[in-house]
């Protein structure tokens, strides 16, 4: 048995009716990205926010403080107890340190702010979405102050997102990368091997073929439509409902069709984590991904390093063109190389792997800045050009390339865009120990045979669910923490060798 220590089993028992709130909540979240009628949104945003609020008092209920405070403290407990009594623990610290005022203006703020953020991305105007963010600057960081921190405010920020993880980490991070990853472009560049664009990116495909390309795909890669679904929203997601009902969207912009599949790809990584968790820890709360920066290693993986690999684009062809008529007058090689284009650029959901990490530091950057002290909406603005131009190269002409292009800070997310990162890093992490682990690797992927991948990040990840923190998984599962290096080597052997 897993959970056998009597106090956790009151504990789980006391905390079930928290997973039957959340389980209800992400079938709205679900329902409002994807076929909630327009105008259904007040009612919806007012239910949640009644949902949220009874979470919130549920979890900090006396009986439930005083038990996860006494287990807090006992050693008798196996890994997969203190697991939830860790999840548990840090909730609790987390929505005590916040006066529910505090959480309420944020909530109210960012309710306000998204429509205004979305007005002045279309009409290219910062001033409309800048009080706003000023006030989200302002409320962050009081929310740090609050929650507390060991050396700098974003480290509250940061490990909201991202347990353990710190402004100092990041910052070696991205130290180490940083030079490299300039090193690797520069070359890339001057040697012309890998194109810039290719003139697949103008070329219009049919919905219908489409949606059967990516169904057939996710049937190749695994998913099961038993346990799972694919529709369509806006900005593609996954949600995982009950560990037997993970969902996926994806979205369909009618030319281009590499960007369909590989968020299509991309969201199905998600969904195997979710799907794979051990069933035993079924409602309890480690039934999720030990963090965004591991979920995010889940999808990159399979978008990136089984996706846009040579062996992948190379054993797809045959379905692409079974379904898409244009694709018989390209190559395979020619899918390859259009799914591998590498150029500096100003938007980091269309950014290939080589340059995405570069988007992902100059956010950091700003969102440093921003928890320090003194600096406004407008300075952010300012400086992002300036950043931009350092980092990458490009500068934009609007706003709406520019600063204004991510969703995230109207939300209230300062301190989430380094979890990319992390994933992107653990992703070539990953592929550095399945190599090794799985020698014919390649070979499986060129069979479209993934039993033995998927088996892998189950032992791996997947299965462990939220028992362990992020670091201490990877230790447990890799033998050594995050560790950057191989993120740098898988670019070097992919874009270099
Ligand atoms: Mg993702």
């Amino acid at each position: 048995m897993v959970f056998e220590h009597p106090k956790v089993k009151e504990l789980l028992d006391k905390t079930r009716v928290l997973w039957a709130l959340h389980h209800a909540e992400s079938v709205l979240s679900w329902d409002s990205e994807t076929y909630m009628p327009r105008k259904g949104v007040a009612d919806r945003s007012l239910a949640m926010a009644e949902l949220a609020a009874l979470q919130q008092k549920l979890l900090l209920r006396d009986d439930v403080v005083k038990l996860v405070d006494d287990l807090s403290n006992n050693n008798d407990l196996n890994d997969y107890e203190k697991g939830v009594v860790r999840v548990l623990s840090r909730s609790i610290r987390i929505m005590k340190a916040l006066p529910p005022e505090l959480v309420m203006e944020m909530a109210k703020t960012t309710e306000e702010a998204r429509p205004y953020w979305r007005e002045a991305k279309v009409k290219n105007k910062f001033e409309v979405f800048e009080p706003y963010l000023d006030k989200i600057i302002e409320l962050s960081r009081k929310a740090a102050e609050y929650i507390g921190y060991d050396e700098h405010p974003y480290d509250a920020a940061l490990d909201y997102y991202e347990e353990g993880l710190r402004k100092r980490s990041v910052e070696d991070m991205f130290n180490y990368i940083e030079p490299r990853i300039r090193r690797i472009l520069d070359k890339i560049l001057s040697n012309g091997l890998y194109p810039s664009t290719h003139e697949l990116e103008d070329v219009k495909y049919d919905v219908s073929a489409m949606e059967k390309v990516n169904k057939e795909v996710l049937q190749r890669l695994g998913y099961p439509f038993d346990r799972g679904r694919l529709d369509v929203s806006a900005h593609p997601f996954t949600i995982g409902i009950g560990l037997d009902d993970v969902r996926i969207t994806t979205r369909y912009e009618g030319k281009d069709f590499k960007r369909t599949l590989y968020g299509t790809i991309h969201e199905f990584g998600h969904a195997l984590y979710d799907l794979q968790i051990d069933k035993s820890f079924r409602m309890t709360p480690i039934a999720r991904g030990a963090s965004l920066g591991i979920h995010e290693s889940q999808s990159r993986f399979w978008e990136n390093i089984i996706g846009r690999s040579k062996p992948f684009t190379e054993a797809i062809y045959p379905l692409l063109s079974s379904h898409l008529s244009f694709i018989s007058r390209y190559s395979p090689e020619d899918i390859y190389m259009y799914v591998n284009t590498v150029k500096p650029s100003l938007i980091r959901v269309e950014a290939d792997e080589v340059t995405y990490n570069l988007h992902i530091l100059l956010r950091f950057k700003l969102e440093v800045r921003m928890m320090e002290g003194d600096y406004r909406a407008r300075d952010v603005a300012e400086a992002w050009n300036e950043e931009m131009e350092e980092l990458l190269g490009v500068r934009p002409k609007t706003y709406s390339e520019g600063v204004l292009q991510d969703i995230h800070w109207s939300m209230g997310s300062i301190g989430y865009f380094p979890t990319y990162t992390i994933g992107n890093l653990v992703s070539a992490q990953i592929y550095h120990n399945i190599k090794k682990d799985i020698p014919n690797f390649h070979d499986l992927i060129n069979e479209l045979d993934f039993e033995e991948v998927r088996n892998y990040l189950r032992e791996k990840i997947h299965k462990w669910g939220a028992t362990y923190p992020p670091e201490e998984l990877l230790k447990k599962s890799f033998g050594e923490p995050l560790n950057p290096k191989y993120f740098i080597d898988y670019l070097e052997e992919k874009y270099l060798s």
